[in-house]
């Protein structure tokens, strides 16, 4: 390299965002602070007494005694790459549903690890029904069922109950998705029966993205421990990574302590504000969030029972253009909203009111802008009319 190639960089500074995508979501500054904290060793006393009280705060979080709960390096992918490769070995069969993207990358996931992969299909948008889970089981035994809790490409919440029995029924594990809905609507892993569960930290967690946090029943550690064959991933091989937060603390890769820190103060504020009020701040934001789209006509792409409160997929008005509304957004106010993928690329909007950016002060702003931006490209709206019916609907809850 030449010398005078060499570039001096200059100092970081992104534009600051009001993140209501389908994540990551705005990160509370306690859970910054937690993440310049200065380093002690991964097999330090202190880090090891700090991995217990994430356990012990992830167990909260996912309802669980599961001793087998911890969080794994790397982004919610590798919580879904690490409960496929631990249970799964080549030739063995799998039930997937598949109403959206991350069920369809599940049957990727498993499908490179040489199992036997068979699908239970919904269209986008819509929830899985569990009597198509039965009639695909009554064709033949599989080791697990395998569902998406909350549907980020498609803003649906999956009812699992009702599957889970089924799942059971027929001697299957199940294995659940829950990165997005975790710490934003209930998740109760005990109570549902599920054995295998992962989630990621970037989503109503409000942590940055790197860790994902899995959940494995004493049933799923069995069936790892009964493989015949190793895991055919080091990394993420759950028999070796046991060790290190076990007893044991037997060195496997060197924790990412920053993050470890990010997630204690992330669970710590969670566990503050308390899981049923939390959920019903995601609720009511939702609600209003609703409210204000409903006064732009501005429709959801799921029916409601069915709908998420911190991803709410919304169809794009005819006549307006995506990629205008989601610069005029960004520009303007500084918000980033998501797009649609696959088959519904430039036909919905994913607006994401996930963990701490799921503020009152963040719908009423995100309805201001999207009144002026869907005004800008010809609807016929009242200026100010979608905030004010939020507004409306906040009052109505706080009488
Ligand atoms: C975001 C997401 C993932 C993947 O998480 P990454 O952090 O992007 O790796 C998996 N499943 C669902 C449902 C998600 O929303």
């Amino acid at each position: 390299m030449k010398e005078s190639d060499r570039s001096v960089f200059e100092e970081l500074t992104p534009s600051l965002r009001i993140l209501m995508g389908p994540g990551p979501s705005n990160v509370h500054p306690r859970v910054l602070r937690a993440m310049s904290t200065p380093l002690v060793g991964h097999l330090d006393p202190d880090f090891l007494r700090i991995m217990s009280e994430v356990q012990a705060l992830l167990r909260q979080l996912f309802k669980t005694d599961n001793p087998m709960t911890i969080p794994m390096s790397g982004t919610g992918s590798a919580g879904m790459e690490t409960c496929f490769c631990n249970l799964l070995e080549r030739g063995d069969r799998v039930l997937v549903c598949v109403n959206g993207l991350f069920g369809e990358r599940m049957c990727d996931v498993a499908g490179r690890l040489g199992a036997d992969v068979s699908r239970v299909e919904m269209e986008w948008g819509k929830p899985i029904e569990p009597k198509t889970v039965e009639n695909a089981l009554k064709a033949g035994k599989v080791k697990i069922v395998a569902i998406v809790h909350a549907e980020t490409s498609t803003g649906v919440r999956q009812p699992l109950e009702e599957i889970s029995r089924i799942a059971k029924e027929h001697g299957a594990l199940f294995l659940v998705d829950t990165v997005t809905s975790l710490a934003g609507c209930n998740v109760d892993v005990d109570a549902w029966d599920i054995d295998a569960c992962y989630s990621g930290t970037q989503k109503c967690l409000s942590c940055p993205p790197g860790l994902s946090p899995v959940t494995f029943s004493d049933k799923a550690m069995n069936a790892l421990r009964s493989r015949k064959h190793k895991v055919s991933s080091w990394y993420l091989d759950l028999s070796m990574i046991e060790r290190y937060w076990g007893e044991e603390r037997f060195y496997h890769h060197t924790a990412p302590i920053s993050m470890i820190y990010a997630l204690r103060e992330a669970l710590r504020l969670i566990m503050e504000e308390g899981l049923e009020a939390r959920f019903e701040r995601h609720r009511l934001n939702h609600l209003a969030l609703a409210a204000g789209l409903a006064a732009l006509e501005i429709d959801f792409l799921v029916d409601e029972p069915y709908r998420l409160p911190m991803l709410n997929a919304v169809k794009i008005p005819d006549g307006v253009n995506d990629l205008n509304v989601r610069k005029y957004l960004l520009q303007k106010f500084g918000i980033e909203l998501g797009g649609g993928l696959g088959p519904l690329k430039g036909k919905i909007w994913r607006i994401g009111l996930m963990g701490h950016s799921s503020t009152k002060q963040n719908v009423v702003l995100f309805l201001t802008a999207l009144n002026s931006a869907v005004a800008a490209e010809g609807m016929k709206v009242a200026p100010g009319a979608a905030a004010a019916a939020a507004m409306e609907a906040y009052s109505q809850h706080d009488r």
